[in-house]
């Protein structure tokens, strides 16, 4: 049960004044909280921090501001002068002065009773905004902020920039965020008096504010004590909880899963290719891994393409093979379905039978392999979330596969394993993840890693393109079609924004459609299951040469003989996700190629990220410049988005907490398993916080 002081920030935020749905709505799109189905709480609020801030600390008296510069002037308001009547075009006029010169305020379209509200002739203000100088006079036109000399403590002298999106201003952005910082209740202190003071930490609450409210441009900056307070609570709320899952998990001791091995050798003899070495090494952990008597917890790590499936084929066979069942879980529906279409029949040759369970099947088939998993007819499931559903129940799952688990929460690695009787767990990741973040979203866990590609892959050209030269590629890609090559082109999501406008992916498929007729296909997000299916099907089939989709086939969609990837406005994706994409040809014998399409001008970070992805194929080098470039990033000014995982913590700036909170962590539940204690207690609070509730209800109850 949570503890009822947190209420406050655990309501919805259009609990907030000035917050109705459509700002709602808004503001959950730049809340850095993995909300899934859930709407935004008050408490999610307290974690959007500031991109940048603008410093007005600035007050150099009217004569000595200079032009273009940001300055707060402290003056005395003469007299308004509002444009004549009828006559729109000529701007509402405030004349002010302080002891150095006389400056005009200047207000189009103004509201003449606020203006007037705001800067009575005759009182003392103070008004912040860009200085600008027009035929030797000085100007501000519309400032950022005006206030009465009695209430110019409410004016941010360093005000924070939040990060923003079309329709959201900043003003009730800051002001929904200030009164979610209000809500926070007093709370005890989680963390250890010692370790606050050697590392100068500020209580939460506190920091909180500091990083909100900061006095100095430097209070809101990662590196500041008051925002790494902030990211070891997150780190230490992260820890703790996969410690709590990490320890009920093992207490749940596994069964030893051994068999004779023919199904395996069966299976094996009917793949049409040999394993590499990196396959052979992870299947003989993960056999032994079955084999023994305490449960599995492994990680097993390649890049796209490295051939990850067909090993967990391989250890599904071997589960069934000692009597039990088998569940791999995949993120998305399309991805769900092509594992089944590559596992399905290989596992039918060896005697093996499979079914799919996910969103879609519904009826007869439904309840057919809902009685198939429950009396065990059924030996190997492949699904999405729908596998976690109460209704599903199986005879005795012993194994548990998770395709590109950062897609999932340990929430529902927990579900999955409600399923069965401490089931095995291999968790899969196609992105090379570097050591620091494997410890952070999986704790210690054991891992395999997949080194090498499957033999005679071609290394892929890649080339990039300003889009003033579309017309070239377009007639490049048509002489590809002509000789039977096929081609995926990726458009980004489209943000309803006025500024870029990019091309979407229906807009692309609309202009490209004249020139290739029926061999062009689409695909994105919004189209029904059935509709994707259809779309997949034909390019895999051949029917359609080009595929023009969103990134819905981001994560492992298998078409070996795609040969040619054209990712439109390259520079609005991250260096990770280019790599992901880009894994999507080259897997076939025939050489491949990607072009990155970019629209001018490119900022220095995305020069850089496309110049990576021209030089390197290699996805654990990619990882690392891209932390990296992450790091960079925020030193411009241009902070992306923080750490995947994290709403808080940056690891470019953080990773030297990140080891302490894993020792903390420890050290807290050897001396309190059941966080009883005090802190205990106070921990608790923090794991609600941070949204790592489901490991407190792992603990028992009082
Ligand atoms: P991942 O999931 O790691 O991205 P997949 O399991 O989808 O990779 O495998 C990519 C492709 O490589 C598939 O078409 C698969 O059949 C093929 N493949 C897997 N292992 C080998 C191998 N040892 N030799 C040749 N091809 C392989
Ligand atoms: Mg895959």
């Amino acid at each position: 049960m949570r503890p009822s002081l947190l209420d406050p920030l655990f309501s919805p935020i259009t609990a907030l004044a000035g917050v109705g749905s459509k700002v709602a709505a808004l503001i959950e799109r730049v809340v850095p909280a993995d909300l899934g189905d859930r709407d935004a709480r008050v408490g999610d609020l307290l974690f959007v921090l500031p991109n940048t801030v603008i410093d007005r600390r600035n007050r150099p008296g009217i004569a000595y501001a200079a032009e273009g510069a940001i300055v707060t002037l402290d003056v005395r308001i003469d007299r308004h002068q509002p444009p004549p009547r009828g006559n729109k075009s000529v701007p509402y006029r405030v004349y002010a002065h302080d002891d150095t010169g006389e400056i005009a305020l200047t207000f189009f379209h103004a509201h003449a009773s606020y203006l007037e509200k705001a800067m009575p002739e005759g009182e003392q203000v103070v008004v912040s905004g860009r200085m600008e100088w027009f035929n030797g006079r000085p100007n501000m036109v519309h400032p950022d902020h005006i206030a009465l000399a009695s209430e110019a403590g409410s004016l941010p002298l360093v005000e924070p920039v939040y990060p923003l999106t079309a329709g959201l201003s900043t003003k009730v952005l800051r002001r929904a965020i200030g009164q979610a910082v209000g809500r926070v209740p007093t709370m005890p202190e989680w963390q250890d008096g010692a370790f606050m003071r050697r590392h100068t930490f500020p209580a939460f609450t506190a920091a909180l504010d500091r990083v909100h409210n900061p006095e100095s441009p430097l209070d809101a900056l990662p590196d500041s004590v008051a925002w790494r307070r902030l990211a070891y609570d997150e780190f230490l709320a992260g820890q703790v909880s996969l410690a709590l899952v990490r320890a009920r998990v093992r207490k749940l001791s596994g069964q030893p899963l051994t068999g004779s091995g023919a199904i395996l050798e069966q299976l094996r003899s009917a793949l049409p290719y040999s394993l590499t070495g990196s396959q052979e090494t992870a299947l003989a952990e993960i056999l032994s891994d079955l084999a023994a008597p305490e449960r599995m917890l492994r990680l097993l790590q390649g890049d796209v393409g490295s051939g990850k499936t067909v090993v967990a084929l391989l250890a599904m066979a071997h589960a069934v093979e000692a009597g039990g069942q088998a569940a791999l879980m995949a993120p998305t529906e399309i991805l769900a379905r092509q594992h089944l279409a590559t596992i399905q029949p290989l596992a039918e040759k060896a005697g093996l039978r499979t079914a799919i369970l996910t969103g879609r099947e519904k009826g007869r088939e439904r309840t057919e392999t809902l009685a198939g998993l429950a009396d065990g007819t059924i030996d190997i499931v492949v699904g999405t979330h729908a596998l976690f559903q109460e209704a599903v129940a199986f005879k005795n799952l012993v194994f548990a596969v998770i395709d590109e688990q950062h897609r999932f929460g340990v929430h529902q690695r927990l579900a999955i394993t409600a399923k069965g009787d401490a089931p095995d767990m291999l968790v899969m990741t196609a992105t090379p993840i570097p050591r620091t973040l494997v410890l952070t979203a999986f704790g210690d866990m054991d891992v395999s890693k997949l080194t090498e590609k499957p033999a005679g892959r071609q290394p892929i050209r890649t080339v990039t393109l300003p889009l003033e030269r579309l017309d070239e590629l377009v007639g490049r890609i048509r002489d590809a079609v002509a000789e039977g090559q096929k081609i995926y082109w990726i458009c980004p999501l489209v943000e309803e924004s006025e500024e870029i406008k990019l091309m979407s992916a229906e807009d692309r498929f609309a202009s490209l459609k004249p020139v290739f007729g029926e061999r062009i296909g689409l695909v994105h997000g919004r189209m029904k299951g059935a509709e994707k299916d259809e779309a997949m099907r034909a390019f895999k089939e051949g029917e359609t040469r080009v595929l023009i989709a969103t990134t819905v086939i981001e994560v492992g969609v298998d078409v070996p003989d795609a040969t040619i990837m054209v990712i439109e406005h390259a520079e609005r994706f991250g260096l990770a996700q280019l790599h992901q994409l880009r894994g999507r040809v080259g897997r076939g014998s025939k050489p491949s190629s990607c072009v990155l399409l970019y629209k001018d001008p490119l900022g220095e970070t995305a020069k850089r990220r496309l110049s990576v992805m021209r030089e390197t194929e290699d996805g654990f080098v990619i990882a690392e410049e891209d932390l990296k470039l992450r790091g960079e990033g925020e030193l411009l000014g241009t902070r992306q988005s923080g750490t995947p995982g994290f709403q808080v913590a940056r690891i470019e700036a953080h990773a030297d907490l990140l080891e302490a909170a894993r020792d903390d962590a420890r050290l807290i539940l050897t001396r309190d398993p059941e966080l009883q204690g005090e802190r205990g207690q106070a921990l608790r609070l923090l794991l609600y916080l941070f949204g790592r509730d489901e490991a407190v209800r792992l603990l028992r109850a009082g």
